[in-house]
């Protein structure tokens, strides 16, 4: 138990007048350690709202130093700052704002061989890196060393962002299963970002981190919270731990760290890239792969703005166990179907009764349009697996897909 001051108690009464916080879910806070992984445009607000806040502890991990292009977004940093390293320009202003709170700096990057012994003393981690080799490591970290954590990204006008609680939710890897090749995505020294859009997601990050330590609210576990600035668009898409899952999974097969070479910034693909399949249209698609085996089940996808709502079961004019051809009449008719709801066509889906869910060599050689997306379904497992993949000159690039409830919030 801590004992409030008199000064504490009127600092903190905001919180102390909400009814789920109160004196009790203040002082759970003021016990917390939390770190935050990169003092840039993430970082910097959730630093200032938990400092703010009076977390016990607060790390901050990041080697660079503050640079004129930074000033932009990452407000924990002035102009005076220039050239100082952001860990300890970060500290002066949390201690200029709250001096309760306890700072640890660590002036380095998080490696495969620093990074559990840095997190392990920690509540919560949020990850405010800008590039994807960082963050597949923070979330492996975060799963072996079972501490829930933030991820984020920004690019651009917009964010994603979902909290992981180990071994009760899905993971980073659970959706995004590796890290793209590298310079496929690109980054925020090359795309640009909106300076706004960090902080409106580094204070979600923030808030997700104070929830979790005052143990109020529900979590943003399992759902990917995703927002387009520009039309002011929140999506907010539902997913599932994967029982086969690299790391968090049943049989893990990352049990060890290892360092990526891939500095690039977030945000998986441009989200083109990114496909939504609504858990009912991949029920179907399972179902018909299902009804068809032994035999290749085949279809068309529809949907619109990168989510596909719709599924049309195709005639495979090849009845083979190891390849499909559409009869193009029906083609036709589909297409048209699609055109009249005023849906697109998003993808052509087919079956593997008994191998993986990767293209072959005769998909690939049969693809004809390097704008669909060819979804696969796998039954060769007991849980049947779906991945896409856009197939461009006679090579298979694999794909984003999120199976959930996606639509507007
Ligand atoms: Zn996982
Ligand atoms: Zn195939």
């Amino acid at each position: 138990m801590i004992n409030l001051t008199e000064q504490q108690l009127e600092r903190y009464s905001r919180h102390i007048l909400l009814k789920d916080v109160g004196v009790e879910g203040q002082e759970r806070i003021m016990k917390s350690r939390i770190l935050i992984i990169g003092a840039g445009g993430l970082g910097a607000p959730a630093a200032l709202y938990l400092a703010a806040a009076g977390v016990g502890v607060l790390g901050i991990v990041d080697s660079d130093s503050v640079e004129l292009s930074n000033l932009q977004r990452q407000i924990i940093h002035f102009t005076t700052d220039l050239k100082k390293s952001k860990v300890l320009s970060a500290a002066e202003k949390i201690k200029l704002l709250n001096p309760d709170v306890l700072v640890d700096l660590y002036n380095e990057r998080v490696t495969a061989t620093n990074i559990r012994q840095i997190i392990r003393s920690y509540d919560f981690v949020i990850d405010g890196t800008d590039n994807f080799a960082a963050k597949f490591l923070i979330n492996d970290a975060c799963v072996m060393e079972k501490i829930p954590f933030s991820h984020g990204g920004i690019l651009r006008f917009t964010g994603q962002t979902m909290t992981v609680v180990p071994g009760q939710s899905a993971c980073y890897r659970c959706v995004f299963s590796a890290p793209p090749p590298k310079n496929a995505v690109p980054s925020c020294s090359q795309a640009g970002v909106l300076g706004a859009i960090a902080g409106m997601l580094g204070t979600i990050q923030a808030a997700e981190a104070l929830k979790f330590v005052a143990k109020i609210g529900k979590l943003l576990e399992n759902s990917l919270l995703t927002f387009d600035a520009l039309k002011m668009d929140f999506r907010k898409i539902t997913l599932h731990k994967r029982s086969d899952c690299p790391v968090c999974g049943e049989n893990p097969y990352i049990t060890e760290l290892h360092d990526e070479e891939q500095p690039v910034c977030d945000l998986k693909k441009e989200s083109n890239k990114m496909t939504v399949i609504t858990k009912k249209v991949a029920e179907k698609i399972v179902e018909h792969a299902r009804a068809c085996a032994p035999i290749e089940a085949c279809g068309y996808l529809a949907g619109d703005n990168h989510v596909i709502s719709e599924h049309i079961p195709l005639t495979n004019a090849d009845s083979s166990t190891e390849h499909f051809s559409l009869v193009p009449a029906e083609q036709f008719e589909a297409v048209r179907t699609i055109r009249s709801k005023g849906l697109k066509l998003l993808a052509v889906y087919h079956s593997h009764p008994v191998t993986p869910a990767r293209p072959s060599e005769e998909d690939i050689r049969l693809a004809f349009d390097p704008d669909l997306s060819y979804v696969i379904v796998s039954l060769a497992q007991i849980e049947p697996s779906i991945r896409s993949f856009r197939i461009r000159d006679g090579k298979a690039e694999e794909e984003l897909v999120i199976i959930g409830e996606g639509g507007p919030l």
